[in-house]
């Protein structure tokens, strides 16, 4: 393959973001040979992506006060090359040669007004600098760019997001990356303004800066940039942010001090003899947690987490017995950016024995893909594959047991602090309620952990509290399922709990239209939705000092001549509505609405049916019709009924059927006729 071609033109990599997220998926960069003089690699200015073009814009533009995220950025990338190279080093040692101390080293040059971040990690060959640094392969990225509109929220996100590699803009108007990729011997320039698209070209002699294998990235920092020249800057940045990287930190001395100082200029990349460590490069995780600060773990939880908010839940412990592991993991305070992504993939990474293997192990089922961190086993071969990990019995072990950590811990956390937990239970519940049917060994923890909302107060309701206040005669714990808490609570369905005082759970997620469907019981108590027709709630007793109950009863005050008077005008109605409804029947529990609609019994729930039917997947069931027989509608219906005038039955049949869908947040089914019909039973009412 050719060097700096646009991403896409290859045919090799007709996905850049496969090469861009495993660089050690590209083709083996002795087939770069070559690249001089062929064509489009011999440094003709390529153009970024747009979505690049964008960020740079913002990036150079915009005046950030948090600047010094960019030398995070940088050297979390240095460091994320040497895990790649030492991973790959475990099958293919001969990669790392005789310079095996995988480090990061900052070169401040007062003279040149550079600084250089030089890693000797896995490096980039020509196409995957063109792939990797003109293209955005992050999705934070470009969730920030998504949200990113208003200069103060650029202000807010940049730091939450971490906008990667391009952050370097911030400070530099000028960037050169040379890089050497492991295994070969050419060296690569890309060289970019940030404005006018970038270029990829071989270097030789001293252009290579004395890369030999791995990247430098040199910064020509803008005016207002000094700052980063300046070793206590440099110092007090690294202690910030990226303390606990694994790799040492190693910070030169500045090469051509403005005070003249000794160190001549050539001896850049050379200058580690003066060069001293300014990073911690511990694994926080291994360290007794009585020996770890608030604002370590809060640190770590940003490097190793990749998030960027504070953690609401830190996890961290050694399992010792049948395996040995290392335990450090972060409930975030804020939804990560790829929470509600397809494929629902966890974060969390493994490490074995401090070496970084994957963040691709699945260490958490997916419901608990929030959860961000490290487990560094002591058992797990190193040198086993990515792709074999998934099945390795020592990962599964590991996989369960840290599982039921997390939802022990949450539950630990709601005991103690039961407003920490509701706020993560906020954030996270309609993630975690997937565990409700995926789970099955863990449902009833889960099922414990969940909150609700409810027709009892505003705040969040566990099942227990809900079962503890629930009057002696009730059974079943009852809910139901709708779009908004406001659409939820002006339900027809829930008129006669309401009337009864029998509390009502309100779900509002989407994911709970499915759980629901596990037919769930929680102490014995089965989980029963009000959207169903059998509900019958005349067992409970009736609110205290709630005059409407009861008194509404229809069937109640109903005599036996009325009885068969009702029958008829249902049957009347169930033939004027004829396929439109599966049935029609009189309600128990209707106290002001003429009508509603239930699924009918061995359905679905009626929102899950509404779901169902939007996306077109599955048989939806015609609804019940449940009307109030004691409402004004129903008697002038009767009233029709009575005087064989099918019509005007079949008007108000039609309305009755209507409002229950609109009722439901619906549009009627034929809204034309829907239209008719009112305007018909307007113009008699005037008559
Ligand atoms: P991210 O690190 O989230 O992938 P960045 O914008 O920080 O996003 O970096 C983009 C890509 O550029 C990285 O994924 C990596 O493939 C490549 N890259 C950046 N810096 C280096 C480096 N020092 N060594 C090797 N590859 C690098
Ligand atoms: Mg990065």
């Amino acid at each position: 393959m050719s060097g700096a071609i646009a991403a896409g033109d290859d045919p090799l990599i007709d996905d850049p973001e496969v090469t861009m997220s495993d660089p050690t998926n590209a083709a083996p960069p002795s087939d770069a040979a070559g690249v001089s003089g062929a064509g489009e690699g011999n440094g003709a200015t390529q153009a970024f992506q747009a979505e690049v073009s964008r960020l740079l814009h913002l990036m150079v533009h915009a005046v950030y006060t948090e600047k010094d995220i960019f030398l995070r950025e940088l050297i979390s990338n240095a460091s994320d090359a040497c895990d790649k190279l030492r991973y790959e080093a475990i099958a293919t040692p001969a990669l790392l040669s005789d310079d095996t101390a995988l480090q990061i080293t900052l070169e401040p040059d007062a003279e040149a007004r550079t600084l250089t971040i030089r890693d000797n990690g896995i490096g980039m060959s020509a196409q995957e600098l063109a792939d990797n640094l003109g293209t955005i392969a992050r999705s934070g990225t470009r969730a920030f760019l998504e949200q990113a509109s208003g200069a103060e929220a650029h202000k807010a996100l940049i730091g939450q997001f971490g906008v990667g590699f391009y952050s370097a803009f911030m400070v530099a108007d000028r960037l050169e990356v040379v890089s050497v990729k492991a295994g070969s011997d050419e060296a690569q320039l890309w060289s970019s303004d940030g404005a006018n698209g970038f270029t990829v070209t071989p270097v030789e002699g001293d252009a290579r800066r004395g890369v030999k294998r791995g990247t430098a990235v040199v910064l020509h920092l803008k005016d207002d940039a000094d700052a980063f020249l300046e070793p206590h800057t440099l110092e007090r940045i690294v202690r910030t942010y990226s303390d606990h990287i694994l790799f040492p930190v190693l910070l030169a001395a500045s090469t051509g001090d403005a005070d003249g100082d000794e160190a001549a200029p050539e001896a850049r990349g050379e200058a580690n003899g003066e060069a001293r460590q300014i990073n911690t490069a511990s694994a926080l995780w291994q360290r007794a947690k009585a020996d770890i600060t608030e604002d370590e773990y809060k640190e770590a939880y940003r490097t190793v987490g990749g998030m960027f908010d504070e953690p609401a839940l830190t996890i961290h412990y050694k399992a010792e017995g049948r395996q040995e592991y290392a335990v450090m993991l972060f409930v975030p305070k804020m939804r990560p950016f790829d929470l509600f992504d397809a494929e629902r993939k966890g974060r969390a990474k493994l490490y074995v024995r401090r070496v970084f293997i994957t963040d691709d192990a699945q260490l958490l089922p997916s419901y608990l893909r929030f959860v961000r961190g490290v487990v560094d086993s002591e058992d797990v071969p190193l040198n086993i594959s990515r792709e074999m990990l998934q099945n390795n019995p020592l990962v599964a072990q590991i996989r369960r047991a840290v599982t039921g950590r997390v939802l022990n811990e949450l539950s630990g956390l709601a005991k103690r602090d039961a407003e920490a937990f509701e706020a993560v239970w906020d954030t996270f519940g309609a993630v975690m309620k997937e565990g409700l049917y995926e789970d099955f060994e863990r449902r009833e923890d889960v099922l414990k952990l969940a909150r609700f909302r409810s027709t009892q107060g505003e705040g969040w309701r566990s099942l227990a509290a809900y079962v503890e206040a629930m009057p002696e005669n009730q059974t079943e714990i009852y809910y139901l399922v709708g779009e908004t808490l406001e659409r939820v609570k002006a339900s027809p369905q829930l008129e006669a709990a309401k009337a009864r005082g029998v509390e009502v759970l309100l779900l509002t997620d989407p994911v709970d239209h499915f759980w629901t469907t596990a037919g769930l019981d929680f102490e014995g108590k089965p989980l029963r939705s009000l959207a169903q027709r059998e509900v019958d709630l005349s067992g409970i007793a009736a609110a205290q000092g709630d005059d409407k109950a009861g008194s509404d009863e229809p069937e109640k005050d109903a005599s036996a001549k009325d009885d068969a008077a009702n029958a008829t005008l249902i049957a009347g109605l169930k033939n004027a509505l004829d396929t439109a409804v599966s049935d029609v029947v009189a309600s128990k529990r209707l106290v002001d609405s003429a009508a509603c609609l239930v699924a009918p019994a061995g359905a679905h729930d009626r929102g899950l049916e509404k779901l169902l039917s939007r996306q077109e997947r599955g048989e939806v069931s015609k609804p019940v019709l449940e009307v109030n027989l004691g409402h004004a509608l129903l008697k002038a219906a009767q009233a029709k009924h009575q005087a064989e005038d099918a019509a005007g039955l079949a008007d108000i049949a039609g309305l009755l059927l209507d409002q229950a869908y609109v009722l439901e947040g619906e549009v009627p089914q034929d809204p034309a006729a829907f239209s008719a019909r009112i305007n018909r039973l307007v113009l008699a009412g005037l008559k």
